[in-house]
């Protein structure tokens, strides 16, 4: 990090500042020219306060040179990071399908889109138990009971599972649940982050609707300081003026994640559009774009689905997606497993 100090800054005042830096842990190296008055650290300075900086009178601004998210970062890890759900990996490489549909309805119907999605190549099984939902009348999900039903499925199919989590409440109702999703209305959530990172299991986290990039890698910086490394990330649209569309996928998200971080990049082609006919096109293009993954809701009955039936695939549509897909993936060098 560089200080740039203020024209005429006094000298005593100056050095006090120094003072406070070195005690914080960080070599300090002045320069003084004939225009800029410099300091620049040296040393670990993710936790030094930029607001205390900048309200120090003498500062003028600062700039940073490495990340805020030094855990994440691709400068701190040059290697992609590589995932592993039972045989599903994600990264380096490794290119990971997960279905499912929104919400767990039933055993029935959690079972049969299991065994479709399976035969098709998927190689985890997705499904609501605790819906976010925008009106506290719709469908909430079936709660602990739905967990129950994936978990009964996963058991018949061997496929891992993934739910998403909405309060640090239900911590232990995730225990056995093999990827944790965390939704774009909690992108965050801090505490529910570090509560994640604790639980020590992979964490599959989703994009928030308005969030920058560097917003999504400071969230799961929150995941990694808590030492658990095994987070993928999850591009699924964000809100744009383009009302045609659920949300606009930022496919551009790709390889600039991939550029910023080590971590595995995902993508929801589903909740990015919301039109089931556009799932496939946007799941093409995401690895075109280098994705490591793809997040694919796909429902029994979409007309009977008690939620984002418009955006859900049918089995036999998905059956076609894979098998567009999975050529296209060898393509681009990956492999699906
Ligand atoms: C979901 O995946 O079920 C979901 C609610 O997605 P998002 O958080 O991206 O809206
Ligand atoms: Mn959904």
């Amino acid at each position: 990090m560089i200080i740039i100090l203020k024209h005429g800054a006094d000298p005593a005042a100056v050095e006090s500042l120094r003072r406070d830096l070195h005690a914080q842990g960080l070599e300090v190296h002045e320069s003084v020219g004939r225009s800029r008055h410099l300091l620049g650290l040296v040393g670990d300075t993710t936790s030094v306060s930029e607001s205390w900086l900048l309200s120090n009178p003498v500062v003028d601004s600062l700039r940073r040179i490495s990340d805020p998210y030094q855990k994440a970062s691709r400068a701190s890890h040059s290697e992609d990071s590589v995932i592993r759900i039972g045989s599903t990996h994600f990264g380096g490489g490794h290119f990971g399908v997960i279905a499912g549909p929104c919400s767990v309805e039933s055993a029935r119907q959690i079972e049969s889109v299991a065994r479709s999605v399976q035969h098709s190549g998927a190689g985890m099984l997705r499904g609501g138990a605790f819906k976010p939902r925008t009106s506290p009348y719709a469908f909430q999900g079936m709660g602990a009971e739905g967990l129950e039903l994936l978990r009964h499925a996963r058991q018949k199919t061997g496929m891992p599972i993934v739910s998403e989590i909405m309060s640090t409440e239900h911590l232990s109702l995730f225990e056995d649940v093999d990827l944790v999703q965390i939704g774009a209305r909690n992108m965050q959530n801090f505490e529910l982050l570090k509560a994640v990172g604790r639980l020590g299991k992979p964490v599959l986290l989703k994009r928030g609707l308005s969030a920058t990039l560097e917003e999504l890698v400071m969230s799961a910086e929150y995941i990694l300081a808590e030492g658990n490394e095994q987070v993928i990330l999850c591009e699924r649209g964000i809100r744009t003026f383009e009302p045609s569309t659920r949300n606009t996928l930022d496919l551009g998200a790709i390889p600039m994640l991939k550029r910023m971080t080590h971590l595995p990049v995902v993508v929801d082609p589903s909740h990015a559009t919301g039109i089931s006919w556009m799932v496939k096109p946007m799941a093409q293009a995401a690895v075109a774009a280098g994705a490591d993954g793809l997040m694919v809701e796909v429902h029994n009955d979409p007309t009977a689905a008690l939620c984002d039936g418009p955006q859900s695939l049918t089995p036999a549509e998905f059956e076609d997606l894979m098998a567009a897909l999975k050529p296209q993936i060898e393509f681009f060098g990956k492999i699906l497993n």
